[in-house]
């Protein structure tokens, strides 16, 4: 038996971190044990932590933001070695449906992803398909690693953007976390003028910082302002309608954040003048090789984006943490 430290929301709202016992078993084929390490807390996990989420409730083990350390592969398995970095794709896909077969296991259903249907990452060992890990360079600190999930996130969002026409005169609707990450993205990739619609002074200013060039309250925009490309990371029904109507004609809408139900859309003037609505949900596995290169050759800062770390026994303090407004990204460190 080994002794597993796990957080685990034990009751909506309730945070608790707990010790179990758990059988040795040999490693199944194609599979790797790890050593989880830190923790990324997202707002889907305080969704989870609150039973707002529609698939995922409390009791479970929650985590999908991953940096790990590889402590044993099963005998088949290559490309992944004891002792490697990794950060792990929270996607369990099945493989053989035709979304996984087309190279978008982000499609497969239903979706198993870890921390929701699928056991959550927020333990000190765990054994995950070795297809799921991809290994990051040993320079590459292992806190800025667990930031590849969100920044693999952004990639496959711009991916939805590959019309360099519709990246000259973007507006970001949002500068959260993904907000934020999505822009330095577009920044590293290339993008013209950057607009950032954003309520929270402190945020418009990190906006401005990672490569914005306005940085704007909602409402503050001038009445005639329109853009090539519009990125809704919000979703609410007053920022699609700003989406929605600011983007120009032939210009996509790519809706990335979560909405919490049906939102209404202007048809008439979409349809006419072709201007679509596009949907970003989670990633393909390319996307976290590319985060993986910004990160490990400093293209991508996470400065200013990591703004706590707390330790497995204060878990409870670090949902906490991230239900504040001024927090961005709140980490666990997992390994003592
Ligand atoms: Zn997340
Ligand atoms: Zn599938």
């Amino acid at each position: 038996m080994t002794t597993v430290s796990r957080i685990l929301f034990t009751a909506p709202g309730e945070v608790a971190t707990e010790a179990t016992e758990e059988p040795d078993a040999p490693l199944p084929t194609g599979h790797v044990r790890i050593a989880p390490q830190y923790l990324g807390i997202c707002g889907s996990d305080l969704h989870v932590l609150h039973g707002g989420h529609p698939f995922a409730k409390p009791p479970l083990v929650p985590g999908h933001e991953l940096s790990a350390v590889v402590v044993e592969t099963a005998p088949d398995v290559t490309g992944v070695a004891v002792g490697d970095r990794a950060v792990i794709d929270p996607i369990m896909a099945c493989g053989a449906c035709r979304a996984c077969r087309a190279g978008r296991p982000n499609l497969c259903e239903p979706p198993r992803v870890a921390g929701f249907r699928a056991p959550g990452f927020g333990r000190t060992s765990h054994v995950v398909p070795a297809a799921n890990a991809h290994v990051a360079p040993a320079s590459l600190p292992l806190d800025r690693l667990a930031f590849a999930e969100p920044v693999a996130c952004a990639v496959h969002c711009l991916s939805r953007v590959p019309n360099p026409a519709d990246r000259e005169d973007l507006l970001v609707i949002g500068a959260g976390t993904i907000g934020l990450t999505i822009v330095q993205a577009l920044r590293v990739s290339g993008a013209g003028r950057l607009t950032v619609q954003e309520p929270d002074p402190a945020k418009r200013d990190l906006a401005r910082r990672f490569g914005a060039d306005v940085a704007v309250a909602p409402g503050d925009l001038p009445e005639d302002a329109a853009y090539t490309a519009v990125i809704d990371v919000v979703a609410a029904q007053a920022t699609l309608d700003e989406a929605t109507t600011r983007v120009l004609p032939g210009g996509p809408v790519v809706v990335m954040g979560v909405p919490s139900g049906p939102r209404e859309v202007p048809l008439p003037s979409m349809q006419r003048f072709e201007r679509d609505l596009l949907g970003s949900g989670m990633y393909v596995p390319g996307d976290f090789d590319t985060a993986i290169a910004w990160l490990a050759d400093g293209r991508f800062r996470t400065d200013g984006l990591i703004t706590d770390t707390f330790s497995l026994r204060e878990a409870a303090a670090a949902y906490r943490r991230a239900a504040a407004p001024d927090s961005i990204k709140v980490l666990v460190r997992l390994a003592e």
